[in-house]
Formats: C-alpha cells, sequence, structure tokens
C-alpha cells in the first residue's frame, strides 16, 4: 500500500507528516530533526547534499550551496554548477526528494501521494512550479494548500466550533496573514494578505548589517565583499536572534573572521533585545498593513475574531508577538508548534482528499485578482481576489476596430486599475473573427481558476465560435519536456543515492569483518596466523580497489578461514540471512 504525505515545502525549513490512527504525525528526517532545512549543495567531489548535511558545509562552500530557493519559484532564476544549469523546481525537487525518502524509511512504505502547501500570496506561476518540483520528485501532487488554511486546519480539526480567526504566517522568507471562517466541517479563507518578500532572513540581514558595522568601526575593515566571512555572520546572527527570543541579550563571538597585517581579527559583541528590537521594527511594522488589508476584506473587526494562530519560526520573536496582540487584542495561540502545523495540516487535508477523514471541507480563496487588458492599458477584473476556488467567470468583450478579425488576451493578476502596473502571467491571440464594425463581435473570455489555483483562460467569438485557450505556467516556468526529462534526472540521482548508500553498507561490513579478524589473529597458531594475513591482505586491496565483486568475494574468502581457524566469525553488518550483500 502507498502512503501520502503533507508537505510543508518552506523557504527556510520544511516539515513532513502522515496520517497515523487519525492524527497527523510530524516524520522525523533520517538525521533525528523534526525539521529539515530547505538547503541544497553540491560538494567539489561531485556529491549532492540536501538539509542538515548541506547547511551545515554552507561556510565553506557558500558558492555552491542553494538556500532560499522558494523565492525563486516561477521566477526565471537559474542556479549553475559544474556546467550543469538546474531550475528553482529542480533544486526544490531535491528537497522534496529527501523528505519523500525520509518518509518512506520512518514509515516503512513507498510514498507517491503528497499535498504541497505555497504561501496564500503565491501567485500562479509560483503554484505550478511547486506542482511541477513534485511531480520532479516523483510525487503525485493531489492538492496545492495555502500554508495559513493549513494551519487553521491542523488547529480546527482538533477544535471545531464556529469561529472566525486570523493565521500570523511569519516563516523564513514569507509572510502572510488569512483571516479563515471555521465552523464544525468547513473553513473557508475569507482574505488573505501578506509579502512573500519578508520573513526570517530579513531579521537576519538586520543583524548581519550591525556586525559588518561594528567590526568596520573596530577594524577599520568591510567584511561584506569575504563570502565565506559573510556565511558565518550569516549564521551567527540566526544564531543570536533565536536566542533573543528567551533572552535579552545575546553574544556573538566569531573568532578569526580575517586577517591584517597585524595578525588575525576576531568579531566579539553583545546584542541586546531592545537593539535588536530597534533594528528591525520596520519589518515588524511592515507586517501592519497586510493584517488591517486583510480584515478589512474579510469585513471583521478585532472584536469579531475568536482566536490569532501564530505560525512560522519568526513569530517567535518577542516583538512580533507584541504587535500581534496590540492589532488584535488578542493573546495569540501557540498550542501547536508553529513550525509543523502546516505540514500537520496539510497531512489532514490529504486525508480528506483520500476519504480517510470524512468531516473537513477546505474552501480555498484566490489571492489577487485576474483579468485582461483593454484598450486604453485599462485592467478589466473578472475574477476578484478573494474568490472561493474552484470558480468560473466569464465576460463579453468586443473588438476595438473596424474589421478586426483577430485579437490579443493578455492574462493580467493584481489589484491596480492600470492595465500594466499588473503583472502579466501569458497572452494569447484569438484569430478567425467574423468581419465587423467596431464593438460588434463577441468575445467571451472564460477564467477558470481549479483547486490548486491554476488559472486556465479561453477566448471564444460567439459569432463562429472559434476559440483559443491557455494554461497559465508562467514565463520562469518549465515546459512539459523540460518536467519529463527533470523527472528522469531525479530518477537516476535516486539510482545514485541507493548505489552510493549500498556501497557505504558494504564497506562498513568489509570493515566490521577486518576488525574481526585482527582481534581473532592474537589467539591463533603462527601457520593459521599467516593464512590470515593472506585473506586479510587481499580484502584490505580489494576495499581500497572499491570494486564490489572484489569485496564480496574477499569477504567470503576472510570468513572461511576465519571459520577453518575455529575463530567464530559474527555474521558481517549488512549480510542478509541468506548470506548475501545488498547490492
Ligand atoms: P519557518 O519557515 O517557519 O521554518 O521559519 C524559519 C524562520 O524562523 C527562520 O528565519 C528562523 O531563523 C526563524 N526562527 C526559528 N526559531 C526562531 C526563534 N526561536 N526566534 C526567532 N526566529 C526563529
Amino acid at each position: 500500500m502507498s502512503r501520502l504525505i503533507g508537505i510543508d515545502l518552506g523557504t527556510t525549513n520544511s516539515c513532513v507528516a502522515f496520517m497515523e490512527n487519525g492524527h497527523a504525525v510530524v516524520i522525523p528526517n533520517a538525521e533525528g530533526g523534526r525539521t529539515t532545512p530547505s538547503v541544497v549543495a553540491f560538494t567539489k567531489s561531485g556529491e549532492r547534499l540536501v538539509g542538515a548535511a548541506a547547511k551545515r558545509q554552507a561556510v565553506t562552500n557558500a558558492s555552491r550551496t542553494f538556500t532560499s530557493v522558494k523565492r525563486a519559484m516561477g521566477s526565471d532564476t537559474r542556479y549553475q554548477i559544474d556546467g550543469k544549469t538546474y531550475t528553482p523546481q529542480e533544486i526544490s525537487a531535491m528537497i522534496l526528494q529527501k523528505l519523500k525518502a525520509d518518509a518512506e524509511n520512518y514509515i516503512g512504505e513507498a510514498v507517491t501521494d503528497a499535498v504541497i502547501t505555497v504561501p496564500a500570496y503565491f501567485s500562479d506561476a509560483q503554484r505550478q512550479a511547486t506542482k511541477d518540483a513534485g511531480l520532479i520528485a516523483g510525487l503525485n501532487v493531489l492538492r496545492i494548500i495555502n500554508e495559513p488554511t493549513s494551519a487553521a486546519l491542523a488547529y480546527g480539526f482538533q477544535k471545531g466550533e464556529p469561529r472566525k480567526i486570523m493565521v500570523y504566517d511569519l516563516g523564513g522568507g514569507t509572510f502572510d496573514v488569512s483571516i479563515l471562517d471555521l465552523s464544525s466541517d468547513t473553513i473557508e479563507v475569507l482574505a488573505t494578505a501578506g509579502n512573500n518578500h519578508l520573513g526570517g532572513d530579513d531579521f537576519d540581514q538586520c543583524i548581519v548589517g550591525y556586525l559588518l558595522d561594528r567590526f568596520r568601526e573596530t577594524n577599520h575593515m568591510d567584511l561584506s565583499r569575504d563570502p565565506v566571512a559573510m556565511q558565518r555572520l550569516k549564521e551567527a546572527a540566526e544564531k543570536a536572534k533565536i536566542e533573543l527570543s528567551a533572552s535579552v541579550s545575546a553574544t556573538v563571538n566569531l573568532p578569526f573572521i580575517a586577517q591584517n597585517a597585524g595578525g588575525p581579527l576576531h568579531l566579539e559583541t553583545t546584542l541586546s533585545r531592545s537593539r535588536f528590537d530597534e533594528l528591525t521594527s520596520h519589518l515588524v511594522e511592515a507586517t501592519k498593513g497586510p493584517v488591517l488589508q486583510a480584515m478589512q476584506d474579510a469585513g471583521v473587526r478585532p472584536e469579531n475574531l475568536s482566536r490569532v494562530l501564530l505560525v512560522g519560526g519568526s513569530t517567535r520573536i518577542p516583538a512580533v508577538q507584541s504587535m500581534v496582540r496590540k492589532l488584535t487584542g488578542k493573546e495569540p495561540s501557540r498550542e501547536i508548534n508553529p513550525d509543523e502545523c502546516v505540514a500537520m495540516g496539510a497531512c489532514l487535508q490529504g486525508g480528506v482528499l483520500t476519504g480517510t477523514l470524512h468531516s473537513l471541507v477546505l474552501i480555498d480563496v484566490t489571492p489577487l485578482s485576474l483579468g485582461i487588458e483593454t484598450l486604453g492599458d485599462v485592467f478589466a477584473k473578472i475574477i476578484n481576489r478573494n474568490t472561493p476556488l474552484p470558480c468560473q467567470h466569464s465576460q463579453v468583450f468586443t473588438t476595438a476596430a473596424n474589421f478586426q478579425t483577430s485579437v490579443e488576451i493578455n492574462v493580467l493578476q493584481g489589484e491596480r486599475e492600470q492595465a500594466s502596473a499588473n503583472k502579466s502571467l501569458g497572452k494569447f491571440r484569438l484569430t478567425g473573427i467574423r468581419r465587423a464594425l467596431r464593438g460588434i463581435p463577441q468575445i467571451e473570455v472564460t477564467f477558470t481558476i481549479d483547486t490548486n489555483g491554476i488559472v486556465h483562460v479561453s477566448a471564444k467569438d460567439l459569432g463562429t465560435n472559434h476559440m483559443q485557450d491557455i494554461t497559465i505556467t508562467g514565463s520562469g516556468n518549465m515546459s512539459r519536456q523540460e518536467i519529463d526529462r527533470a523527472v528522469r534526472e531525479a530518477e537516476i540521482y535516486a539510482e545514485q543515492d541507493r548505489k552510493k548508500k549500498a556501497e557505504t553498507k558494504l564497506l562498513d561490513s568489509a570493515e566490521g569483518l577486518l576488525n574481526q579478524a585482527r582481534k581473532a589473529r592474537k589467539k591463533l597458531k603462527s601457520e593459521d596466523q599467516s593464512l590470515l594475513d593472506q585473506a586479510v591482505g587481499s580484502l584490505e586491496s580489494a576495499v581500497s580497489s572499491k570494486v564490489e565483486y572484489r569485496i564480496r568475494s574477499a569477504m567470503e574468502e576472510l570468513e572461511k578461514c576465519l571459520q577453518n581457524c575455529g575463530a567464530y566469525v559474527h555474521p558481517a553488518e549488512g549480510k542478509n540471512e541468506d548470506g548475501s550483500y545488498d547490492a
């Protein structure tokens, strides 16, 4: 049987959960962590690292380590490494592959289906890119859902009584605020607002700026051009920030950060919480506008809110919590770990989709208005923001010039009246319109948004029934062929990873057997010792050759030799019951 997982694919950390006995359970990764850093690195020897291992070596391998890739999803950013070019989707797929492998290891079953979360403010292109990343990782993405919705699901499912709640989600790289309407069996998102370029990374950056200034003042040296020093500063800044959530001051100590004629230079300074609050007050302040906007859009006043949920690691910052308290007049809830509730909600949603859970229905909304460009740079909205999904809306347009036989449909997303001030998601041309005076032809434009928030647009000349349509994939996104190629490459990588693991296991077993032989040797007669030395020598040379069949046969020889000499042999680790070793 294959299992379903819920994935919070975060900017800085990701988390995965599955359903066990009707409850969402967070799956620890292979390293024992409950969240996995969303970091991918390529070592100089070509090995690919994902998660904590990638994060740990980021200082020394800064130029070959990719972080915060989520910020580039749906854009045309490309990552170059060893002559190969990767899209943000492909890098994200490497993170998803690790989460999938860790989940399979933990559950002991194959995982194929997934629900993946995205920030509520993610555009269509970013959602599509996330879905593609899942596909590349070998996952059947059942649904893309908004992170705040998912978090509310984790809370809502456990509580259940009707109410309006606010989800304030400040993660590593994104900020979302949503107003939701929870009843006993539905969760409706009334409004969402946010900023997908605001998060914990920006708080770290403020501390980095502060540390650079301190160092410049004392040493008259600018560290900002030294990538290794910058990576160390970034790590120290995050550590200090986390410390400041629990204590009122943090010490930053970075020995040997630089060198001048006088010898090595060190950075040692103390940052107080009040100074940190001062440095980052504009960031906390920047979350205010979207909070007020979301409440206004939802027609909700602070007194109508029954709960405020805090989601995302950055909501542990005391100044953030006190701002939320001030704005809403409520003590924010943090019963479920803010780093885990999004993944838990995603897997609960998966439970609903696969019929394991029957009591929940989830209604999502479109985060931005959609429409087309019309004459005079005017944006004609066809679907207003915060419309529940899935939805389909049509509007009839006409031609602007006499005898015009084709029109260009420019699909736009945004809130501005001026068409050019909004984001163009794509363009297509409807041809074959019957020749007529301007204003006579009737062109029906239909927008359809599916439950994942993915947009499909069609235009039809009602006179001829001629029709054209597109599914918006975004300019920075990948074609079907590119995705297929990436899927194949990801499978090859997974195969390489499996081989590497099997090779390590075999080498470990050989090493274990050699140790047993060295121990046993002392108790043997001298003629047996020389026989054993020969067998040990062949296994040692087989191990250094790394040739699998040589290692296997030398191991068998050595085992036989030990048995013949009367030295008991423990089955070497990694050996199967039938005496074979895993390939
Ligand atoms: P998330 O995307 O929800 O995993 O949040 C990650 C962000 O939360 C990163 O910027 C972390 O540095 C930040 N973070 C995690 N724990 C804390 C903490 N105790 N205090 C402040 N920020 C934190």
